[in-house]
């Protein structure tokens, strides 16, 4: 790759490509129990750029959420590096806040607003009312406004993902990292959650890497899709997703058929 030593970091910016947030190079990851090595990814490599809306798709067991641990530092690669801001990941922090799938990520004993507060105040973000302000805006933003002071036993599946979406949003994270984060939902839940990230997105520019089987749902929320081959997850293709004004249009079907045959294809 060709690299100019003249440019320092806020030369040509309109002209040069923008640096990649996070690069996984070459990234095998392995789980060792007593009796078995298992490979989870082989050699995976990519970049994920700023605003980034990056898609890891691939069939059950192909190692996407042994990706995401490793990104999230929760794990290290046997070979190949991760690195965020040109730092390599060596353990969990702030800058890379998970969502998971399942809906019983929040503390029961907490309301709305204290669980999105106690995320800011564990990592030391932001504390007193500074905390208070930053939880209310972003639960504002994922619509909860009128549930802040509510338990989490008395929200929808959807609602309570809401909040763990709000609450990884509040850190302001480098990266917010989602693990099929709507798999559990109803599908018209499901479609709504879709919708509203991506209007979430146009506000505020995140970057997101999003985890999910569903070819549909990849192309309806990404702007990039690596797609993972079955187990152990080595990389089969990078593709452009199709813009948001052309779902439901014979481009979208087109990306689909084509995932569909190289997921299928040996
Ligand atoms: P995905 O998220 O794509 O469904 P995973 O990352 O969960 O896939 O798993 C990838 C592979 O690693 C699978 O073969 C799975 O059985 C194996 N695996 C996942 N977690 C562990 C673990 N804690 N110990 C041993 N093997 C694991
Ligand atoms: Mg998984």
């Amino acid at each position: 790759m060709s690299h100019d030593d003249r440019a320092g970091p806020d030369a040509g910016a309109a002209s040069s490509t923008p640096a990649p947030l996070l690069e996984i190079d070459n990234v095998t990851l392995q789980y060792k129990t007593s009796e078995h090595l298992v490979t989870a990814t082989r050699q995976v490599s990519f970049k994920v750029y700023p605003s980034d809306r990056y898609i890891l798709l691939g069939p059950s067991g192909c190692g996407k959420s042994t990706l995401l641990k490793a990104i999230g530092g929760y794990m290290a690669p046997v070979h190949g590096s991760i690195r965020l801001k040109g730092q390599t990941v060596t353990q969990p922090g702030p800058d890379r806040m998970m969502v998971f799938q399942e809906f019983d990520q929040l503390l029961p004993w907490k309301t709305v607003r204290q669980n999105v507060e106690f995320a800011l105040h564990a990592s030391g973000r932001l504390k007193g009312q500074e905390a208070a302000e930053r939880a209310a805006y972003y639960i504002e933003k994922v619509g909860l406004a009128g549930f802040i002071d509510s338990y989490p036993h008395t929200l929808s599946g959807g609602m309570k993902q809401r909040v763990s979406i709000a609450r990884g949003m509040a850190m302001e994270p480098d990266v917010l990292l989602m693990d099929e984060p709507f798999a559990a939902l109803d599908a018209l839940t499901r479609r709504k959650m879709q919708d509203e990230l991506l209007r979430l997105w146009d506000d505020t520019r995140f970057t997101v890497l999003f985890v999910t089987h569903s070819i549909e749902e990849a192309i309806r929320i990404g702007n990039r899709i690596l797609l993972l081959s079955p187990h152990p997850g080595q990389v089969k293709a990078e593709l452009n997703s199709v813009p948001a004004g052309e779902m439901g249009t014979a481009s979208q079907a087109q990306l689909e058929t084509r995932i569909n045959d190289m997921l299928f294809a040996h």
